[in-house]
Order: structure tokens, then sequence, then C-alpha cells
């Protein structure tokens, strides 16, 4: 008997989205007395990233129908319907296969697809189970029957993890919460003053409807109008299908004329030195996001934020998480484009205040949501439903 706890995680997709990225920091983070094995339904970018993290991938390809459907189909019912119900539970069979022979510890399961698919295998083959939820579970987010589905299957997992306190108040039961941590090499010292040049208003996040390019673009003429010489830079790439959504992005800023002063970055794997770059780092999402890793990601670096105020962000910049007190960064109204651009010229304006702000938000955020705290919270959750509560040998 070995006296390692071995877990294995369970995720749908092998894309690099937020919730990739900070199992990958998670790993990292994970002390000796755990061993964390992966097991994807698709390959991709995130298997490397993990391998390079020293962990083990497997790939259990799952039928594109059923990986591929997206959450507003996944809401509806139809004849198509019934065939995917049919190849989920084929694809349980060979997942309980799976779990008997690999014979974890734990298995977690990091994405609603991969909660809702290991439920019976883990059951079939008693293996505890704990759910890490990365969503709000909530009708302005998911798809009503979605939502259903997912609360009441929310009661069967061991133990449900949350990425933020937004994300557990649509949960009807109780959670662990670990935020998602940024890695020590994603922080630096706290800036001692905004780069010089031209302004550069920056955002970081695959390029969706629920991530705000929009609004900022959107903004970008009013914020040029006091700030003629200021840069619009776009970091990240369209992922899971909302390449129509980039190209909206893209004809909307000629249509408003500011295509010469927006720079489509693309997919950066070293944000740290884009935001390097940024005068102010904004968060428009229009729909209450469950967390919003890139907001704590400019912190650590010192970068002001402009955000909207709604779901996990207004957490993450609130301090000690309770929305009282001045907050770390600008808030304004999800949607709204002139108290968008009215925030991002405040910022501008008062270089002296927001670089106050800045590193009052630096100190914060390096405290509250360093990825070893992540680790560490994993790590007693995947004890206490193993029943090993402490590190050693197991009995
Ligand atoms: N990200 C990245 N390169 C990019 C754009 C985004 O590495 O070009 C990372 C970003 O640094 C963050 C993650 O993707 O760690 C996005 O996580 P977040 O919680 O902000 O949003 P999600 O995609 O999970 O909704």
């Amino acid at each position: 008997m070995t006296d390692r706890l071995r877990v294995l995680v369970v995720d749908h997709t092998g894309d690099l989205g937020g919730a990739e990225l900070a199992l990958v920091r998670a790993c990292e983070a994970l002390g000796d007395h755990v061993t964390v094995r992966v097991l994807l339904f698709e390959d991709g970018p995130l298997r490397g990233r993990l391998e390079q993290a020293g962990v083990r991938v497997d790939v259990l390809p799952i039928s594109r129908a059923v990986g591929g459907m997206d959450r507003r189909r996944a809401g509806r019912l139809s004849p198509r319907h019934v065939v995917t119900a049919v190849r989920v539970a084929a694809y349980g069979v060979r997942l309980t296969g799976r779990l008997r022979r690999l014979r974890p510890d734990v298995v977690h399961t990091t994405s609603l697809k991969a909660d809702l698919v290991t439920l019976v295998p883990a059951r079939l083959t008693r293996t505890p189970l704990v759910w890490h939820v990365h969503d709000r579970i909530a009708d302005d987010y998911l798809p009503p029957r979605l939502v259903r589905l997912v609360r009441r299957a929310a009661r069967v997992p061991q133990a449900v993890v949350v990425n933020s306190r937004a994300t557990a108040a649509t949960l009807p039961v109780e959670t662990v919460l670990a935020y998602p941590g940024y890695a020590p090499g994603q922080a630096s010292a706290p800036r001692a003053a905004a780069p010089a040049g031209p302004p550069v208003v920056g955002i970081v996040g695959r390029l969706s409807p629920t991530k705000g390019q929009l609004e900022l673009v959107r903004a970008t003429p009013a914020i040029l109008a006091r700030h003629p010489d200021a840069r619009v830079r776009v970091v990240g790439a369209p992922t899971f299908g909302a390449e129509e959504h980039a190209e909206l992005l893209h004809s909307e800023a000629v249509r408003l004329g500011v295509s010469d002063h927006v720079e489509w970055v693309g997919f950066r794997a070293d944000t740290a030195a884009e935001l390097d770059e940024m005068t102010v780092c904004v968060h428009a999402s229009p729909v209450p996001e469950p967390f919003g890793q890139v907001v704590v990601e400019a912190m650590v670096r010192g970068v002001p934020v402009v955000a909207t105020r709604a779901g996990g962000v207004t957490e993450i910049l609130a301090p000690d998480g309770e929305p009282t007190g001045d907050p770390l960064g600008l808030l304004v109204p999800p949607g709204d484009v002139d108290a968008l651009a009215a925030a991002v010229i405040e910022v501008l304006d008062d270089p002296a205040a927001a670089a106050r702000r800045g590193r009052a938000a630096f100190a914060s955020a390096s405290e509250r949501f360093p990825v070893a705290r992540t680790a560490a919270t994993l790590t007693r959750t995947w004890r206490r439903v193993a029943g090993v509560p402490y590190p050693g040998p197991r009995p």
C-alpha cells in the first residue's frame, strides 16, 4: 500500500480554458503526498501543459456529438438527445471500466460535462467523488434545464468544491471554497509607476460574448476622444466555437472607426508580459462571471483594474472578499458602455489614484489568492472524502 493519495482528475476538454489553466497551476503546487493523474474526454493542448507539469494524462475519447455539444443545446430535449443519452451511457460504461482498472482513491471532476458523466461510474466503483464547479449554476449563465439537473445531481458527490462565493450561492449544497490561485511566477513586485509611453487599455480572455470585448470596443471612441493616443490591446483567441464573435468584434471596430487603435493580439501563453504593458486592465463581462482569474493576475502585477460589478469579480475586488470598504479597482454596471469608458478615462486621468488602488489590490490578491492555498484546500478535501485525514501512511 502506498502512502500517496491517488487522485484521478476528469475533464471533458483538451482546450486551455480558464478552469484548465487553473488545474495545471494547482497540480504544480501539490505536495509529495498526492499523485494526480488526469483523464480527458478529448486530446488538446491541455495534455502537453499537464505533462510538462509532470502529470500523467490519459485520453478516453468521447463521441464528438457529446463532447462538442454546447451548453445551450444541452439544455433542450429532442430526439437527438436520446441518441446522445445512449452515447453518454456507453461512455459511462467505458469510464467505469477505467476507474475499476486505475482504482484511484478519489475521482475529481472539473467541468460540468465531466461532473455529470462521472456520477454513475464513481458510484458503481464506490470511488469517492469530488465535483469542482467553475460555473455559476444559475439561469442567467446556463440553460434552465441544465441548471435544474446540475443542482439536483450536486447532492450526489461526497464534496463540491467551488471557485468563488458567487458560485457557491448558486448551489443547494454545502461547498468548499477554493479560489483558483495564481502561480508564483505570475506575480511581480508592486508597480512603482504606469509604463511609459501612450496609454495601453488591455483586456485579456477568450474572445466571447460573455467576456466583454464588445463593450470595450464600443467604449473606445469615448476613450479616444479624451486620450487620442490610447491603444486598446485585446489579448486572447476565440475558443469553444466563438469564431463568429471574433468577426463581429473586428467589424464593430471598423464600423466605429477605431480599428487603427485596436490591436488583436491573439492567444498569449505569457499573459504577465502583456499585463506589464498595460496602463489599465479591463474586465468588462456583461454577465456575472463565476470568478475571473484575469482580474487576480492583473492585481498581482499591480495593474489597475476596471471591471463590471457582478459575480465573482466583485468578490475579488472587495478587500477581505466582503463587498464593503473601497473596492480595489473601479467597478461599473455590466453592459454599460458609457460607464466603462468613464472609468477607463478616470484611471488614465488620475494615475496617482489608480496606482494607490493598484498597490492595495496587489497586497490583497497576493495574500488571498496564492495557488498554494488552492492546493492545500484541494488536498484537505481529497483526504477527507478518502477517509485519510492526515498526510502519511494510510491505515
Ligand atoms: N489566458 C491566457 N492567454 C490568453 C488569454 C487568456 O493564458 O491569451 C488565460 C488567463 O491568463 C487566465 C485564463 O486564461 O488564466 C482565463 O481564466 P478566467 O477565469 O479569467 O476566464 P475563463 O476563461 O475561465 O472564463
